[in-house]
């Protein structure tokens, strides 16, 4: 294979709203592309309260969640797969530590330090395991998007 017959992987990378305001979009992009990575497809797409919600469903009950989500959805985001080998890890390391000013003292070169602001507004995303990778991608690539009562209404169909 053209890479060494190593298998690639794919990970779901997102600049968030404070990333597309700030104009961080280009030197992230050249970052992305200069470490190897493909851009496989990318959108901008503004996530409304129910799907920002849905996408960190797994933080709901957290006492941030409700600004997170109000940070989500304060303008739009550029979703992109991205796919070399070790994608997902590769890309959580060069996006840095969650919290934005702790990734400024100890990851002084990742893109959290270089856009990110605090333990909130860090400006990227990066899918954390093969199964968020998964779901993340769908979530946002995936054509058909169905709905819980059109599920339901199938499972009792078939
Ligand atoms: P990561 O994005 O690094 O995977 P988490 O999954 O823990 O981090 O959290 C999801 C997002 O929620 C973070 O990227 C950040 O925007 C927000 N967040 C996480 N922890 C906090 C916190 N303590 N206070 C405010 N916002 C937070
Ligand atoms: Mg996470």
């Amino acid at each position: 294979a053209s890479n060494g017959g190593m298998e690639t992987e794919k990970t779901l990378a997102m600049i968030k709203p404070d990333g597309l305001r700030g104009n961080y979009t280009d030197r992230i992009r050249r970052a992305i592309v200069e470490s190897g990575f493909r851009i496989l497809k990318d959108r901008v797409v503004e996530l409304d309260e129910d799907r920002a919600s849905q996408f960190y469903a797994e933080h709901s009950s957290k006492s941030f969640f409700p600004s997170l989500v109000k940070y989500m959805t304060s303008g739009p985001v550029c979703v992109m797969v991205l796919e070399k080998q070790n994608a997902i890890a590769d890309w959580r390391a060069m996006i840095g530590p969650t919290d934005a000013t702790k990734a400024k003292a100890t990851h002084p070169n990742s893109i959290r330090a270089m856009c990110g602001l605090d333990s909130e507004k860090n400006c990227v995303h990066g899918s954390d395991s093969l199964q968020s990778a998964h779901r993340e991608i769908s979530f946002f690539f995936e054509e058909t998007v169905w709905s819980k009562s059109e599920t339901s209404h199938l499972s009792q169909v078939f």
